[in-house]
């Protein structure tokens, strides 16, 4: 996918991360030097559930899974996976961008109400925006983890 012509080359390095230093001759949206954050997950759009709207694409691929990623020096990505970020959002904020994304989608059908109880297994990043999300409205959050440190950082 080197030099697609719908896609575009961001830097992963400390000096200029999240920028946009090279676009294909397609991509329209972003210019070299756009600040973004990326959608890893990418679909076909072409499959019968892209078409239907669902997310479960038969041809999904990943980018940081089968497509170079975070841990690379640049990544490339369509224009479809890209997100621009304002100028003004520093950068340590904007990396939560795509997590924030999934943990709000995997909730969106749930309406938790005060006094509910809410169990949330594992206290990672997603775990942590997941119990988040469920105090704000005053659920009881119950937050389970094997690991001592994710646990103790859970508390606070
Ligand atoms: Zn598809």
């Amino acid at each position: 996918m080197v030099g697609a012509v719908g896609w575009t080359i961001f830097s992963q390095s400390k000096a200029d991360k999240g920028r946009i230093l090279n676009t294909g001759s397609a991509v329209r949206e972003f210019d070299a030097g756009s600040r973004v954050i990326v959608d890893p997950n990418l679909k076909c759009g072409i499959c019968e559930f892209c078409r239907k709207g669902k997310s479960h694409c038969k041809n999904w691929t990943a980018i940081g899974i089968f497509l170079d990623g975070g841990f690379t020096r640049f990544v490339q990505a369509p224009q479809k996976a890209l997100h621009p970020i304002r100028n003004d959002v520093p950068l340590k904020e904007a990396v939560w961008g795509e997590i924030l994304s999934c943990v709000l989608g995997s909730t969106e059908r749930i309406r938790i109400q005060p006094s509910e109880v809410a169990v949330v297994i594992g206290a990672g990043p997603a775990g942590m925006m997941h119990a988040m999300l469920f105090d704000a409205p005053g659920a009881e959050v119950v937050l389970a983890d094997t690991s001592n440190v994710n646990r103790q950082t859970g508390v606070r």
